[in-house]
């Protein structure tokens, strides 16, 4: 591009570079869905359809940026892991988090009549999300992050599903319902639901007790340590990741067992 008199003020730009060689998680999360959610009536305390619609627009994402190894997703929010050796826009935190946001903005409204065939979208409540990149050193607190997320998931859906039980089976107001809760463990609320209601936890759906872990199915005869490739081992594994089929799942990602059995997740 030519050079103007005015082109002075792109110094102003501050770079925003992550740091090499760190795992970056861009973890995306709706603006106002407990609004939002009431407007277009979700089920309480879980509506499926909105969250196969979160996942089947966080699988779009994934297909999109291959850059991408791990993605994990509970209520409205999304987490996505890009690998430690990621180059994708020189690594540029702004470049990155809003290629993610507004890539499963527009997959999540595109796809939103497919999911909520009778809940016209309006333009006064259009769906949007924030986003943020935070980097991890190592492969050991990355874990933790992911075990983090997933027990919060557990926490609030063991919450969510003792308090939506007590309002609706149980005829209690919202607040009576959140007053009695307040204070109690896990073992109290497994209690509340199976002594009151007849409700074992264990058997509530996986999808709403453990969120959903997106990877790719590339199987073992992949990857050894893609730092270690060169440029075009590594093109190879981007091309196989490409084509990998994206798997949806809702399991365990606290324990060991998952990675061991996957190790070309975090390879
Ligand atoms: P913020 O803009 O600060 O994120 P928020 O209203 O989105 O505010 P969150 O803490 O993100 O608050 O919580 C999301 C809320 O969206 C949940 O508390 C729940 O009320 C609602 N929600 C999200 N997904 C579902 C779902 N699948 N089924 C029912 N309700 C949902
Ligand atoms: P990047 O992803 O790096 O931004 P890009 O292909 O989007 O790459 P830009 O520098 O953003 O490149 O330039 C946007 C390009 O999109 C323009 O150079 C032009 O070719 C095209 N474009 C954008 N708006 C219009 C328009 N209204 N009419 C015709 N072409 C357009
Ligand atoms: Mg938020
Ligand atoms: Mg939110
Ligand atoms: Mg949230
Ligand atoms: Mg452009
Ligand atoms: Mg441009």
């Amino acid at each position: 591009m030519a050079n103007s008199r005015f082109e002075y003020v792109k110094s102003f730009e501050q770079p925003d570079v992550l740091l090499p060689n760190t795992w970056i998680v861009v973890r995306i999360d709706g603006r106002g869905f407990h609004k939002l959610s009431d407007h277009y009536a979700f089920a309480k305390p879980n509506d499926r359809r909105a969250l196969d619609l979160m996942n089947a627009a966080a699988v779009e994402v994934m297909k999109e940026l291959p850059d991408l190894c791990i993605a994990y997703g509970v209520s409205d929010e999304y987490s996505f892991v890009f690998h430690p050796n990621c180059q994708l826009f020189e690594r540029r935190n702004g470049k990155l988090v809003t290629t993610i946001v507004s890539t499963f903005t527009a997959h999540y409204i595109y796809k939103w009549s497919e999911y909520f065939p009778d809940r016209l979208l309006l333009p006064s409540h259009l769906p949007s999300f924030d986003g943020r990149a935070v980097i991890y050193p190592n492969n050991r607190i990355l874990r933790d992050y992911m075990s983090w997320r997933q027990v919060d998931c557990h926490i609030n859906n063991l919450y969510n599903t003792t308090f939506w039980t007590m309002v609706l089976q149980g005829g209690m107001s919202n607040t009576d319902a959140e007053q009695e809760l307040k204070g109690t463990v896990s073992a109290d609320k497994n209690e509340i639901l199976f002594k009151r209601f007849g409700i074992n936890y264990n058997n509530e759906l996986e999808i709403y007790k453990k969120g959903t872990v997106l990877y790719r199915q590339v199987y073992e005869e992949s990857p050894v340590s893609e730092s270690k490739q060169s440029r075009s081992q590594q093109d190879k594994i981007r091309k196989l990741r490409r084509k990998a089929q994206v798997v949806i799942d809702h399991v365990d990602i606290i324990k060991d067992e998952f990675w061991e059995k996957r190790p070309w997740i975090l390879s």
